[in-house]
């Protein structure tokens, strides 16, 4: 007999509480002012208290289970027990206030003796499933993060409502003995009236509560309304034509204008129709509606992003035998309708322009002939108009989710998911939670991105997720990329994901080169060459006297394109820009001589930080290995790279294509546009143009610098750097117009660059798989970040020493096999948002042993598995 409900309750409470474990294990709190607040300003909760006290860690085996997956019981009365479900939204007392929550399991009996009675349902349709609350328990559990983060995940947007609290001062009451931060809240108050909690001041809001204990100050909740509804729109159908003999002959002749206009439209119009055609208003429909002659309706409509957008439904191509051998693979292993198979994890492996895309679309059609539904995941940035398009072009039923689109889109994009209204799903990262009945597919294109990773807390990986939720609902699952993560290779050397390769590019474009000024002769190859990679010696440059930033290999290419009216990209890296120094003589780059790391530049005080030991030295002024004066910053900006380009090549067109320009008027497809219909020459962009363009008229790449990011203290930044340097040598050569890519560097020997230069992944795996087994990095251990957030150094210090003590115990006392803590440090982006940062890296077999059942004080972030640890 079912009689009681778990719940997962919106606050933030999570792990972060000090409070007695046992107590807000099961049984919510009675006095919540905390939580309620921290409810609005979150980091409230997170800024630890520096009053001298150090923060408490609630000790180890006081939890029953990880402190991240906490959810309260509440008896489920009497008359909400028909209606009870899992999944619902429900509102829950919490401490003395209401809160919204999501159930998630039942019982029969309670683990406390005294449980409250849940409230009342939000809303009575389930807003998650029982996958869903699986999935987000893994993700709890995975990434330690609490239960309700991972939930929230899977809500529609704009859903939620939390309590608003506002703060106003009391009537005449004496106001002495107040401190000084208490005087300024009062006279804030005096000055603003009754103000929002959350919108103070962090240090006003603490002095909140002292006040309201004295009576000065009163407090006020209030509910606010969801943000996200259905949009509803009027209808009038038409009932009987007769009564309008009965109306004020006055009213007589626009009514039967309105008859007559339903009579032609099948009887039922969008009220609109109506004020568009005749001159009449609101209160005239509804006295035709007391008169009997029309229905007054409302009818829901759906927001849709795409709704604007018409796509040309195009065929789908004769596969090439490369592509058909990998399908072949794919539809063994995917099953019919009939006997559809349990599961299938695959890596696709091919080369940039391989048809990796044309893959992903049949698999999808596949599916969705056997009644199911496909999610295909695509970097943000690489969510361009023209990916749509191409989508557009196949799948009718298609819905985009990402983060730029408007709240209302987003929530119906969710319900058309729920109500079985769309095949196929195509987004960024949180597409991945869409709720589509039967998934068949998921498809991650570039899986080797690390904007899969949300930066946030949950820190979760949408590849992992993935590959989670394809396992739970027995949903087949493609990973695509030209240059595969390392540890996703690794894991298809093992076994645990099918390979599949597609070697050669496709030959793409043929058209729409017949139709330009080019004059081709017919070819009947299907595949192309991959670009020509010639790697430049920047130190050599220097030697003959070229101080540009240009080398003469790209000058000469630069001008040759532009004779021939063709098109050319450069990339500049701008990560780490000016944050590492070297000697432009002999390219060596400062490293620290306890840790082997490249040494990061610090302007103030000119000094060079060790971001793994903290070790910090003075600028040099001369190379301790050749002598050269000549040692400096590294890193130059786009504008400088266009600025150049026309002082070079005065008749070139130039476009622009980064972060500044796109905070400007021109957005970002605006830009592309351009470029597309060959009005510039030349495109000067950093990251952004790296993904997915597919561009018939560029012939050349010139990449102005391949060492910023091979040189960032992560051990990533080989793999990194090969990564970009493929994928933006990809955009060259993509049609029979050829290409050829030029790589400027100071360091030409380097592994990652020669692997990238002769388009060769094998090389750079095994190179890349025996560091990372020789070092113990990823796959061959796994790691969390510890990270630290203070507005001052000096706490963020005191603090990460003080953790990475007690870890130290810990781990003492528990004698887990092979830890190691990296750090304290401060991180390589050391300060965000005027925040410090400092952190600690655990490596190991397990990590999560040490610190699953730990509550971190407030101010810590957990990032388990990071794809970054600058
Ligand atoms: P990838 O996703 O691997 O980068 P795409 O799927 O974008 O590669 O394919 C590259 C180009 O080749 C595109 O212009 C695409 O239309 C074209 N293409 C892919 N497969 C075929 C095929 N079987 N026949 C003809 N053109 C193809
Ligand atoms: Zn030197
Ligand atoms: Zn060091």
């Amino acid at each position: 007999m079912i009689k009681y409900a778990q719940v997962v309750v919106n606050t933030p409470l999570g792990p972060l509480t000090t409070k007695s474990p046992e107590a807000i294990t099961f049984e919510p709190p009675h006095d919540d002012d905390t939580a309620i607040e921290s409810a609005h300003g979150d980091l409230t909760l997170r800024e630890p208290q520096f009053n001298g006290a150090p923060n408490e860690i609630v000790e180890e085996g006081a939890f029953p289970e990880s402190p991240y997956e906490r959810a309260f019981t509440y008896s489920i009365p009497e008359r909400l027990a028909a209606q009870i479900a899992l999944g619902q939204l429900v509102w829950v007392p919490f401490g003395k206030r209401e809160l919204q929550g999501i159930v998630v399991s039942f019982s029969a009996a309670s683990p406390v003796a005294e449980t409250k009675d849940l409230d009342s349902i939000v809303d009575p349709r389930p807003f998650l499933t029982q996958v869903h609350l699986d999935l987000a328990q893994w993700i709890a559990h995975t990434y330690l993060c609490t239960y309700h983060e991972a939930i929230r995940l899977m809500l529609p947007p704009g859903i939620e409502q939390v309590p608003e609290i506002f703060i106003a001062l009391a009537p005449a009451i004496a106001r002495d003995k107040l401190t000084e931060k208490q005087t300024a809240l009062v006279e804030l108050l005096a000055r603003a009236g009754e103000t929002k909690l959350r919108v103070l001041p962090r240090d006003q809001r603490a002095v909140v509560d002292a006040l309201v204990k004295r009576g000065l100050v009163v407090k006020r909740t209030e509910i606010a309304p969801p943000k996200a509804k259905p949009k509803r729109v009027k209808t009038v159908r038409l009932v009987a034509e007769e009564p309008i003999a009965n109306l004020k002959p006055a009213m007589q002749a626009k009514a039967r204008a309105v008859a007559a206009l339903l009579r032609a439209q099948h009887n039922f119009v969008w009220v609109g129709v109506i004020y568009a055609a005749v001159e009449c208003d609101l209160a005239f429909l509804r006295k035709l509606e007391t008169a009997g002659i029309i229905a007054l309706e409302e009818e829901e409509q759906w927001r849709d992003s795409l709704a604007e957008r018409t796509f040309e439904i195009g065929e789908p191509p004769t596969l090439t035998s490369e592509q058909a051998a990998a399908w072949q693979t794919i539809t063994t292993q995917l099953g019919t309708a009939a006997h559809p198979a349990p599961r299938a994890a695959f890596l696709l492996h091919g080369v940039t322009g391989s048809g990796k895309t044309e893959i992903y679309m049949r698999a999808l059609a596949h599916v969705i002939a056997q009644g199911k539904q496909g999610i295909v995941l695509v970097p943000e940035i690489a969510l361009t108009p023209q990916t749509i398009r191409r989508f557009g072009a196949r799948f009718q039923r298609m819905a985009v989710i990402h983060s730029r689109l408007g709240i209302g889109e987003r929530f119906d994009a969710w319900r058309r998911c729920r109500d079985g209204l769309v095949d196929v799903v195509i987004g960024s990262r949180s597409a991945l939670f869409a709720p589509l009945p039967k998934l068949g597919l998921i498809v991650l294109d570039e899986e080797h991105d690390p904007s899969y990773k949300q930066s946030d807390t949950p820190h979760y990986h949408a590849r992992d997720t993935a590959l989670e939720l394809a396992r739970q609902v027995g949903a087949a699952a493609i990973l695509g990329s030209a240059t595969p993560d390392v540890e996703t290779y690794y894991r298809a050397t093992r076994g645990e994901l099918t390979l599949l390769t597609l070697p050669q590019r496709v030959m793409g474009h043929t058209q729409v080169i017949q139709n330009s000024e080019f004059q081709i002769p017919n070819s009947k190859t299907h595949y192309l060459d991959l670009p020509p990679v010639e790697i430049v010696d920047l130190r050599a440059e220097l030697k003959a006297g070229n101080r540009s930033m240009f080398s003469r290999a790209l000058q000469r290419a630069l001008a040759r394109g532009l004779a021939a009216h063709e098109q050319a990209i450069l990339f500049l890296n701008r990560r780490g820009t000016a944050t590492f120094i070297l000697c432009r003589d002999c390219g060596l780059i400062f490293k620290c001589k306890r840790c082997n790391n490249p040494m990061t530049y610090h302007g103030a005080g000119a000094q060079l930080v060790c971001h793994h030991c903290n070790r910090r030295d003075r600028v040099p002024t001369q190379c301790p290995n050749c002598q050269s004066a000549r040692i400096r910053y590294f890193g130059t900006g786009t504008e400088k790279v266009e600025t150049e380009i026309q002082t070079l090549f005065p008749q070139a067109r130039t476009l622009r294509w980064d972060l500044d320009v796109t905070r400007g008027q021109d957005s970002h497809e605006a830009i592309l546009e351009k470029f597309v219909h060959r009005q510039a020459d030349i495109l000067i962009g950093t990251q952004m143009i790296a993904k997915g363009l597919d561009l018939p008229f560029v012939t050349l790449v010139g990449i102005i610098s391949a060492d910023t990011a091979l040189n960032l203290p992560d051990f990533r930044a080989g793999e990194r750097t090969f990564q970009l340097l493929t994928q933006v040598a990809g955009r060259a050569g993509r049609s029979i117009l050829g290409g050829k890519v030029i790589v400027q560097t100071y360091n030409p020997e380097h592994y990652a660059i020669q692997a990238a230069s002769t388009h060769d992944y094998a090389a750079f795996y095994a190179r890349e798989i025996a560091f990372r087994r020789e070092q113990q990095y990823p796959p061959y251990s796994h790691l969390i970040r510890l990270l630290y957030f203070a507005p001052s150094e000096k706490n963020a210090q005191l603090e990460t020493t003080r953790l990475h003590r007690l870890l130290n115990e810990r781990l003492a006392q528990r004698g887990l096999p092979a830890l190691d803590l990296i750090g304290p440090a401060p991180a390589f982006f050391s300060r965000v948002r005027g925040e410090y940062r400092y952190q600690i890296i655990l490596r190991g077999a397990d990590p999560r042993a040490l610190i699953a059942d730990l509550a971190l004080p407030l101010g810590w972030r957990v990032d388990v598995d990071p794809v970054s640890v600058l």
